[in-house]
């Protein structure tokens, strides 16, 4: 039986897949065979929003998310506000590993790109550890694009991971679904680094009082410059124009 797909909300003119659990977003990614279902899993959070509001290209490529997931307190809240729901957030930088463990089972096909060569290398490492079909890897500061395309080409992967940071991996995502259309792809950002261990998350106390945002802003003061635009998307909460 064939779970019935979510019904994406519009946050901000952005579609956002109002996910109650992990388990609901899992069953959107791998279906009741175990089968990996193509197409591109987005993580949508306040910024991203803003972005796709004064530029069209970012709207554009968010708007071919097949699975566009709250990864931002401010996303969820607004899809609270507008379902009456109880929506989740779901942190981009787990639920990659979560797809990749429900892979094993069915040794679905992975290839991962992005992040520094050592720090891929190591990821590679771990993963294969776990029994993850890693069929293939590249570090993300290649010359030619053309690397990539042959890759896919050659291994045919179920699942491609991009790790090249907002907007590279979701403008080259979006170029690789135009010819290799039978993928899952899914962007994350600095979350190579996260399992290579050279960056930390935030502690779990932090996360759990949804203040990570802020913790990554006392670590990294020069994003102060992107959370004051933030102050935009709370303005839009707060008078219900999301
Ligand atoms: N990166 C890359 N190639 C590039 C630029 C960046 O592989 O040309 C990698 C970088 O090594 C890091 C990730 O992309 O692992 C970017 O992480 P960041 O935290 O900046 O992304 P965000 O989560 O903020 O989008």
């Amino acid at each position: 039986m064939s779970n019935p797909k979510t019904t994406p909300v519009l946050i901000g003119g952005v579609a956002v897949n109002p996910y109650e659990s992990l388990e609901q977003l899992l069953a959107d990614v791998i279906d009741s065979s175990g089968k990996v279902v193509p197409g591109m899993a987005i993580a949508i959070n306040p910024e991203k929003v803003l972005k796709a509001q004064s530029d069209p290209q970012t709207h554009d490529i968010l708007a071919q998310a097949t699975i566009p997931f709250a990864d931002g307190i401010g996303v969820v809240k607004a899809l609270q506000k507008k379902t009456g729901k109880k929506c989740i957030r779901i942190a981009g930088c787990e639920l990659w590993l979560d797809i990749l463990q429900h892979s094993i089972t069915h040794q679905s096909k992975v290839v991962l790109i992005g992040a520094k060569p050592k720090v891929i290398a190591q990821c590679n490492g771990i993963l294969t550890d776990k029994k993850v079909n890693v069929v293939a890897y590249q570090d993300g500061y290649f010359n030619d694009e053309v690397v990539i395309f042959d890759l896919i080409q050659q291994t045919t992967p179920d699942i491609v991971i991009v790790a090249l940071g907002s907007p590279k991996q979701e403008k080259l995502i979006a170029k690789l679904r135009e010819t290799h259309s039978d993928s899952l792809y899914m962007g994350v950002g600095g979350s190579f680094d996260v399992l290579a261990g050279n960056v930390k998350r935030a502690p779990e106390i932090w996360q759990k009082m949804n203040l990570e945002w802020f913790y990554r802003l006392m670590s990294e003061p020069t994003r102060i410059k992107r959370q004051f635009q933030l102050l935009n998307f709370l303005k839009q909460y707060l008078t219900n124009k999301l």
